[in-house]
């Protein structure tokens, strides 16, 4: 990435590129070999009920270490992922490992619900219901410890092929949660066509909420909204006790964030989880 913001514009704007590509070309090629050695990196950040702080599930955050063992943001390869197409094969191996948790915990007597995020490219694969349904089958893990998180930009491209993918991940018991909400084009028609079993408002309106009074006004009617409509209201991004005491207020039930936990390894996080059997 460009730190230093050049005087010229346009020597600006070369450098940025020419990095950018640059970027991209070594994540293609750390990722062809991170999914070759399947070794790709699941961090997992807990979601709370904000009624009495306790464990709701879990989100799984992929990450790949470069060979100096730096650890990549999925936002500089997911992109890449999917240009090449190399997003199917990831998506997959992120269901596999996500999903072999959620088994080892529930045999562990602790059952927690693990939500894994979808691409548009995964959602609208004709194959994806059988995948995930495969995988689920090969963990003999029950349905509903699973979640799926997908975006608008899933549900845009084919709204037919969509709706019947979500039927059919609904039928077989997985449940969809719509992510950065408020983010997107025309999320209320999402709301009415498809059915969501959760919402998850965007963190960009939980971060201005300490400073800005229509972050406030939109996120309460985002949570009236969402409450009406009989959807489970996650919060994500909370950083601040400020910001949990008002989401807390509104009546929005779960929530997410640096506040809590950030994202980690699960062997990392297994310590701050109190769950109900850990001296198991
Ligand atoms: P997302 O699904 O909306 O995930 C939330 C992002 O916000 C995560 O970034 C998380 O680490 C970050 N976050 C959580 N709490 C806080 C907070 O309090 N403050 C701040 N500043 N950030 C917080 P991350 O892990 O870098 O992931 C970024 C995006 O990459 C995700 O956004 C998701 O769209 C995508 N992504 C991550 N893993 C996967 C995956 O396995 N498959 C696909 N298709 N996309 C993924
Ligand atoms: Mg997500
Ligand atoms: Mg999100
Ligand atoms: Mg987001």
């Amino acid at each position: 990435k460009v730190k230093h913001a050049n005087k010229n514009g346009f020597a600006y704007y070369s450098d940025e590129l020419y990095e950018g590509m640059k970027e991209r070309v070594v994540n293609e090629k750390l990722l062809h070999k991170r999914l070759k050695e399947k070794s790709l990196l699941v961090y997992f950040q807990p979601k709370y009920r904000l009624a009495d702080n306790t464990v709701s599930g879990m989100e799984a955050l992929v990450r790949i270490k470069d060979d100096d063992d730096n650890i990549i943001s999925p936002l500089s390869f997911i992109p890449v992922a999917e240009e090449t197409g190399l997003i199917i094969e990831l998506g997959n191996q992120v269901l596999d490992q996500s999903c072999a948790l959620a088994r080892q915990l529930l045999t562990e007597g602790n059952p927690i619900k693990i939500a894994v995020n979808v691409s548009a490219s995964q959602f609208n694969d004709t194959r994806f219901t059988a995948i995930v349904a495969d995988i689920l089958l090969k963990h003999e893990l029950p349905a509903k410890y699973l979640e799926l998180e997908i975006t608008e930009s899933a549900l845009i491209e084919n709204i037919n092929s969509a709706n019947k993918t979500m039927r059919q991940l609904r039928k077989i018991g997985v449940s969809i949660a719509l992510d950065d909400f408020g983010t997107g084009y025309s999320s209320l028609s999402y709301l009415r066509n498809f059915n969501f079993n959760v919402l998850k408002i965007d963190r960009s309106f939980v971060k201005d909420l300490d400073k800005d009074e229509q972050a406030q006004n939109i996120v309460m009617a985002i949570v009236t909204l969402a409450r009406s409509l009989d959807l489970q209201i996650v919060c994500e991004g909370i950083e601040t006790e400020h910001q949990l005491t008002f989401l807390k207020r509104i009546g929005c039930h779960e929530g997410q964030g640096f506040y809590f936990t950030q994202p980690l390894p699960y062997e990392q996080l297994k310590s701050r989880l109190y769950l109900p059997n850990d001296d198991a």
